[in-house]
């Protein structure tokens, strides 16, 4: 019998551990950390073993294949020991695909995964086909291979799960944009992340399709330098080469599979924002791919209700939207959030800094921020950056600057600053780990308290 070690049981270690069970392998689970209970009791009931709090090597070392949660760095000693012994270790989606024949729609990129792969999801399951949501949402693949195989798979892919795929081939990749991110996994070198961005092309032919934005500078000059074999659709602002691109008031998408383009005005869409037009036009060229008809991508792109945390609006108060776009943990994101907004806007941002440079976001904080609360328990490089560029923590100041080092004295400081009109949006630019649990805990106490005032 054929042993199967699982490191990390959260929700793809799991489902690994399941899917190993029902196709005959001994499985063992371990996890450094502690095992959320509802994952204990999905292990215990079908007899699974596990430990938690550390890694017995010896019960490690002799796998014949290790599954590894995209969580646990490859500097990990139990990783650096497996390969040290040659033991292969995959992601749970390498392991899972190699039991189904759905056909596999994988998106990928730096920012704007979560959107367009529920875009995309809502799209086929309005057209009725049969599909799953899988990868960092949902319910993992491999459980769903295991109890409920479905026809289509969307599925989320991030650098980490990318990195221990090998044979995997995805029917239709989306690569969405690529900005520096996760570089202390990389060993801080970018080209390290971008190779693991690009993995997701990976075994495809020219009968595979390989869906990009070609605005973006680091996937056109990889495409050029790798010259991936999939047919290409590239996507982008200009209609040039593009297959769905805008003419200034439109969203245009023309894959040679569809009967005609589908054409559809920017104030029509449900997600608004230079970001999801992007996101739109990626997703709804995958859906004409897959032969959806454009009455079904259309209604879709009219009535998508929108992900949580992503540029959600929460309530206006005193003629003051507030907007929760937490999900904003880093610069490049925060940027599309304040090219998005259309008036005078409050920026909440701060946090656990991962290395940003926030030059970035500049000249639109000199455009569209009058004032800017810092949230974070060290706010000492935003006022340093910030006050270099004109903001003064002076009451009276045209730029002002406010540290808070809470949500709440947050909410209030960015309240007291708004005028009718205004938006005020936490868009962090920052992880959440030093005042939060996860960047839902933060966006969802920031509501709470907007709802409040
Ligand atoms: P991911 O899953 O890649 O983290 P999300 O869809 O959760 O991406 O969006 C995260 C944040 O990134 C959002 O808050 C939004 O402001 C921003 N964003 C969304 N789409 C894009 C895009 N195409 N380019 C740049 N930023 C984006």
């Amino acid at each position: 019998m054929k042993r199967m070690v699982v490191l990390g049981a959260g929700e793809s270690g799991t489902g690994a551990a399941i899917l190993a069970l029902t196709k005959g392998y001994q499985v063992f689970v371990s996890d450094s950390g502690s095992i959320k209970p509802e994952y204990k009791h999905l292990l215990d009931s079908r007899h699974i073993r596990w430990e938690e709090g550390g890694h017995t090597l010896p019960e490690i070392l002799n796998a014949d294949e290790v599954v590894k949660s995209p969580g646990i760095p490859d500097t990990a000693p139990v990783v650096v020991s497996l390969r040290e012994k040659n033991i292969p270790v995959i992601s749970e989606i390498e392991f899972a695909a190699r039991y189904t024949n759905a056909k596999m729609i994988c998106i990928t990129g730096s920012n704007g995964k979560t959107t367009t792969t529920s875009l995309l999801f809502d799209m086929l399951r309005r057209a009725g086909l049969d599909v799953g949501l899988a990868g960092n949402i949902g319910n993992s693949l491999a459980l769903q291979v295991a109890q409920n195989d479905h026809a289509y798979y969307v599925i989320e892919l991030s650098s980490f799960q990318l990195d221990n795929m090998y044979d995997f081939r995805a029917d239709i990749a989306i690569l969405l944009n690529i900005t520096p991110d996760h570089l202390d996994r990389y060993d801080y070198v970018f080209q390290h992340y971008v190779d693991a961005k690009f993995r997701i092309t990976r075994n495809q032919t020219p009968k595979e399709a390989f869906i990009y934005w070609s605005e973006d500078p680091v996937i056109d000059r990889e495409i050029a330098r790798i010259q991936p074999r999939a047919t290409l659709y590239p996507f982008g602002s200009k209609r040039e080469h593009n297959m769905a691109y805008t003419d200034g008031e439109h969203l245009i998408v023309a894959a040679p599979q569809a009967v005609e383009p589908l054409d559809i005005p920017f104030e029509q869409l449900a997600l608004q924002g230079q970001h999801n037009r992007l996101n739109s036009m990626a997703a709804s060229l995958a859906a004409q791919i897959l032969h959806l008809s454009n009455e079904h991508i259309r209604n879709s792109l009219e009535q998508f209700a929108g992900v949580a945390h992503r540029l959600q609006y929460v309530a206006t108060v005193n003629g003051v939207r507030y907007i929760n776009d937490s999900k904003a943990t880093n610069v490049n994101s925060c940027w599309y959030a304040l090219e998005a907004m259309t008036g005078e806007t409050v920026l909440i941002l701060g946090g656990k800094d991962k290395g940003n440079d926030y030059s970035e976001i500049d000249e639109l904080v000199l455009q569209k921020c009058k004032t800017l609360i810092f949230l974070g328990i060290d706010n000492a490089k935003l006022e340093q950056h910030f006050g270099a560029l004109g903001y003064s923590t002076e009451a009276e100041a045209d730029r002002r600057m406010v540290s808070t080092h809470n949500l709440y004295d947050a909410v209030m400081a960015a309240h007291d600053a708004a005028h009718e009109g205004d938006t005020v949006l936490l868009s962090p630019c920052c992880a959440s780990f030093d005042l939060f649990t996860s960047y839902e805990d933060r966006g969802n106490q920031f509501m709470n308290i907007v709802r409040h005032l």
